[in-house]
């Protein structure tokens, strides 16, 4: 009798254990509407219902912060940098703490990148995007932007005339002529903050950015990221570990179009006011996803020895490749590469 007491107390705790520890199964969510780019979300849940619910609120949220941060477009009942680009030299836009946040931080970076990543170079950047989406329409007519209008709209880029009222929850653009546009910063910003309020072991991917939010799993398994060749978007160049964290790729190969032969992308040296000709990609791993993406723009746009001074100074590792594909590394990249 006492034996089979005992078997039954064995049977129901092991019915009450299967209860607690429920098996994680690996699941993936996949969006198209947030930053003109894909959002890929991964992670384990019980079930696909919760995981389910959990991708829908890191989505919810990024698609916020890209209506906040759309130049392009407007959405009813928001203030967003749209809104604030048209009262450029006419009025302070009262917008979203999200907006302040964002900006204060494009005047760090613009302090710490030496100017290299300028938010308020917006009027330069959308002579080079028109150029871009007519050459992309009409590639037998593709252009470059005028150079005298290029030298003209790089005078209405003072960083300084973004003036931010936080008291007032306001922005006001100083200058009539010049224009936000916060395409370097703004995807690896906004996951930064996604990624601080999801759930820990997920990895969150959008576009050329990603962040994990922990391990894989409590035995601490890294999460692995492949790192996409310039020339081929179906071969990595490296796969890489990560655990917590980001890795951010800005790329000659993401938005380019070819005006007879030559390839025109859509990383702008502040001081050609052109398409800067130093590297194809250069990825950058950090803690931080808003920094990463700052830093990955910047060492775009600067030679090797001052890249790895900032990545250095920021406690960044990245990778380099040039235009022969020879690569460059900072001195802790090697030890985060699989293969
Ligand atoms: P991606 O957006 O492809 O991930 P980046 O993070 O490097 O690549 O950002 C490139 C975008 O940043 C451009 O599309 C443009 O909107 C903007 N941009 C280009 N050059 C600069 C610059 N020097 N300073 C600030 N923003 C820039
Ligand atoms: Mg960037």
């Amino acid at each position: 009798m006492r034996k089979l007491v005992c078997l039954a107390l064995c049977f129901s705790l092991l019915l009450t254990g299967c209860s607690v520890v429920r098996k994680q199964e690996k699941y993936t969510a996949t969006f198209l509407e947030i930053f003109d780019t894909v959002t890929t979300v991964v992670g384990f849940a019980p079930s696909q219902e919760e995981f389910t619910a959990t991708a829908q609120a890191i989505r919810d949220s990024l698609l916020q912060y890209h209506q906040l941060f759309d130049i392009y477009n407007d959405y009813e009942g928001i203030n967003n940098l749209k809104t604030v680009n048209d009262a450029a030299g006419d009025h302070p836009v009262a917008v979203d703490q999200k907006i302040i946040d964002l900006l204060q931080d494009c005047k760090r970076y613009y302090t710490l990148t030496g100017g290299r990543v300028n938010a308020a170079l917006g009027s330069v950047l959308t002579l080079w995007h028109d150029a871009r989406t007519d050459g992309i329409h009409d590639p037998m007519n593709a252009y470059t932007p005028d150079t005298a209008q290029l030298t003209a709209a790089a005078d209405h880029c003072s960083i300084e005339n973004i003036i931010i009222d936080e008291a007032a929850s306001t922005v006001f653009l100083a200058d009539p002529q010049m224009r936000l546009d916060v395409g370097a910063i703004a995807k690896g910003w906004s996951l930064q903050r996604v990624c601080e309020a999801a759930p820990e072991g997920m990895l969150i991917s959008v576009g050329g950015n990603v962040c994990a939010t922990g391990p894989k799993d409590k035995n601490g398994t890294p999460w692995v990221v492949g790192v996409q060749n310039p020339d081929d978007n179906s071969q990595n160049l490296h796969t890489l570990y990560l655990k917590t964290g980001s890795v951010v790729t800005s790329g000659d190969y993401q938005r380019r179009y070819w005006v007879q032969e030559q390839m025109y992308h859509h990383i702008i040296d502040p001081d050609t006011l052109f398409p800067s000709k130093l590297w194809r990609a250069v990825t950058v791993v950090c803690d931080d996803s808003g920094l990463a993406d700052a830093l990955s723009t910047a060492l775009f746009l600067l030679p090797l020895e001052e890249g790895l001074r900032l990545a250095a100074q920021c406690g960044a590792e990245a990778m380099w490749i040039n235009g022969e594909n020879a690569r460059f590394y900072s001195p802790g990249f090697e030890a985060l590469i699989r293969t």
